[in-house]
């Protein structure tokens, strides 16, 4: 009944900001449950989901540095913030009844599944939520280029990046009526206007593979399903 979902395979990227809720810091049991809720009306759909969460709610590797850690110490801490956010992540969709794995860049076997492409592929096919974890497993880099890097391992077709605004604009949002909200946007606009979607490595890498990112805000009324169905405020990233 109804019609098939627009999406058969896709990515939800989401900051740990979005986790923390109206705390300054850490994870929001309440905020982490709407998030879950979210992903559990798409995977009821039938669409298989993937999921990279970061880690910047707990710790940031330029944050470290900037106080004096060394940057490959400090960015290894918050590839481990990613993980506590995933845990937290599995441990809500798993209450409401959603199968899932953790599946991280860097082995860490007593708590979680270390990744092997072929095997993340064979739980997606199973209905099984996979949330990523530890970034890419490298330093220098961030969970928005880990989202890419996935999504196209994974064949995904398109990452979905849930955010605080929905869309992209042509100005910060925050405080500026004028702002412009874009309906489109090609991935060289973004990387010449310096467009706040994702950092250049990540904007890059998804223009090479043609994966296309819907920026879309987590408060939006019609909800992750929604969104998928087209409907709602959202700025698409393509070619
Ligand atoms: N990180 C990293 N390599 C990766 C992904 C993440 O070193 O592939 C580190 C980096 O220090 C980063 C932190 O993990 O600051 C948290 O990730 P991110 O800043 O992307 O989180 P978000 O801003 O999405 O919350």
């Amino acid at each position: 009944p109804g019609t098939p979902p627009a999406y058969r395979r896709v990515l939800l990227k989401i900051s740990g900001e979005a986790l923390m809720g109206p705390q300054g810091y850490g994870l929001h049991p309440p905020t982490v449950a709407r998030v879950a809720s979210q992903v559990q009306a798409v995977h009821a759909l039938g669409v298989e989901v993937c999921m990279v969460i970061g880690g910047g709610n707990i710790f940031r590797g330029l944050q470290g540095s900037a106080q004096g850690m060394e940057r490959t110490t400090a960015d290894y801490m918050g590839m481990l913030a990613t993980v506590m956010n995933a845990l937290a992540m599995q441990a809500s969709l798993e209450g409401l009844g959603v199968h899932t794995r953790v599946i991280s860049a860097i082995p860490m076997d007593q708590i979680c599944e270390p990744y092997i492409r072929r095997r993340a592929v064979r739980h997606l096919e199973k209905k099984r939520v996979c949330i990523f974890a530890a970034g890419t497993g490298n330093p220098y880099f961030t969970t928005d280029t880990a989202a890419v890097l996935r999504a196209s391992e994974m064949a995904c077709e398109a990452i979905f990046k849930g955010t605080k605004v929905d869309g992209v604009y042509d100005t910060d949002p925050v405080g500026n009526p004028n702002a412009k909200r874009y309906e489109t946007v090609t991935y060289d606009d973004v990387l010449q206007q310096n467009l706040k979607v994702m950092d250049a490595s990540a904007i890059a890498l998804a223009r090479d593979n043609r994966l296309p990112i819907i920026v879309f805000s987590l408060d939006d009324a019609d909800g992750l399903d929604g969104i998928l169905a087209g409907r709602g405020r959202f700025t698409r990233v393509q070619v």
